[in-house]
């Protein structure tokens, strides 16, 4: 059986570094022995290890993607009961993810607690997973940042560093404070997307109680204008989850609803 002669394996070393192939320097010694071993033909050597590189390398680049997300944790479209909430269908939801490709966007509308930011974030990590670049981020952070940048004449550059994301999720947009609004950089983003890419908007309140976030009214319209012309609403006028889910669990403890009641009314 031949095997791979010292001299070789160690000019191999470097040389995969110097290809910045990590993936196949880890790989190479024991495939090579393995192919030695069972005369594989060269071609096949050589697939394997090519194989093995790419394959690592999609795998870096997803954990990468999902860092860089800053999703909440546990937040995913196998624990969001897509029952409580009747406007919005799965089979909606996974329809695809063709309107990235346009820069359409998601406005997700609701009062506290109906799932919201749970949806979004499941949204966000499915594309991530899909190959998507994503960011979520709380809309009043993102403000703060986008200020400071144009308090240092970089807005613009801010923005444009965020075209990297396929995706913007701005949950709350509807918390961004009066005077958060005054420097009007959200309007700056949102124009800056508009038809080239996606923002996904939480908020409680839909566009009626908008003129707070925006300096003007007409800033308001032109905001609103924009986001709606590619894309699609979700009314979530549900029940909250959690007070829904709470109750539940009192009512579950063992006593009879009929009970609970009548020692309520005593
Ligand atoms: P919102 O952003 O609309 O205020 P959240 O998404 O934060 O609401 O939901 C509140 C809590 O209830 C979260 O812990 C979330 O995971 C959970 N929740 C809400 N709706 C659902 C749902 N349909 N299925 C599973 N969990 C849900
Ligand atoms: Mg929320």
């Amino acid at each position: 059986m031949r095997t791979t002669d010292p001299g070789d394996a160690a000019r191999i070393e470097l040389l995969l570094a110097e290809l910045r192939l990590p993936a196949v320097k880890q790989v190479w010694a024991s495939l090579a022995t393995q192919a030695d071993k069972e005369g594989w033909p060269a071609g096949r050597f050589l697939a394997a290890l090519a194989e093995h590189e790419i394959a690592e390398r999609a795998r870096r680049r997803l954990e990468r993607h999902l860092a860089e997300a800053r999703l909440p944790p546990g937040k995913t479209l196998d624990t969001f009961d897509f029952e409580v909430v009747p406007v919005v269908s799965k089979a909606q939801v996974m329809a695809g993810d063709a309107w990235l490709n346009n820069g359409a966007n998601l406005l997700l509308f609701g009062p506290p607690g109906g799932g919201k930011s749970h949806l979004a974030a499941a949204l966000g990590f499915a594309l991530v997973e899909n190959g998507w670049r994503v960011l979520f981020t709380r809309t009043t952070d993102l403000v703060q940042r986008l200020q400071i940048a144009r308090r240092e004449l970089a807005l613009e550059a801010a923005i444009a560093k965020l075209d990297k994301y396929h995706l913007l999720i701005l949950d709350d947009l509807a918390y961004v404070t009066k005077d958060q609004a005054e420097t009007s950089v959200l309007f700056e983003l949102i124009s800056a997307r508009y038809e080239r890419k996606s923002l996904l908007i939480t908020a409680n309140q839909p566009f009626g109680e908008w003129g707070k976030i925006f300096p003007d009214q007409a800033m308001t319209v032109a905001v609103v204008d924009r986001l709606v012309h590619h894309a699609t609403i979700f009314e979530m006028n549900v029940e909250s989850y959690r007070r829904r889910t709470a109750l539940e669990r009192k009512r579950g403890r063992g006593r009879p609803p009929i009970h609970a009641t009548i020692t309520a009314n005593a």
